[in-house]
């Protein structure tokens, strides 16, 4: 399951949620004010992905090298 980071619009306060792909921001509050007006960010994994290119993760060339068995 994919960690996502959230961003509060009241508080300016970043947190990070464990959801399922795809989900949305619904039920989603922030864990410092309480409030539900957060906005989703670029993931960590999305951001590492897409600024190292063909390389895993973890640092591996291939998903098998990195242990890593699935995003599921
Ligand atoms: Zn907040």
């Amino acid at each position: 399951m994919p960690l996502y980071e959230y961003a509060c619009r009241d508080c300016g306060a970043k947190f990070e949620v464990l959801q399922r792909m795809g989900a949305d921001g619904t039920g989603v509050a922030c864990p410092k004010c309480g409030g539900q007006q957060v906005a989703k960010q670029l993931s960590t994994f999305a951001s590492t992905v897409a600024s190292s290119g063909s390389t895993m993760p973890c640092g591996a060339s291939s998903a098998s090298a990195c242990g890593n068995s699935g995003f599921s």
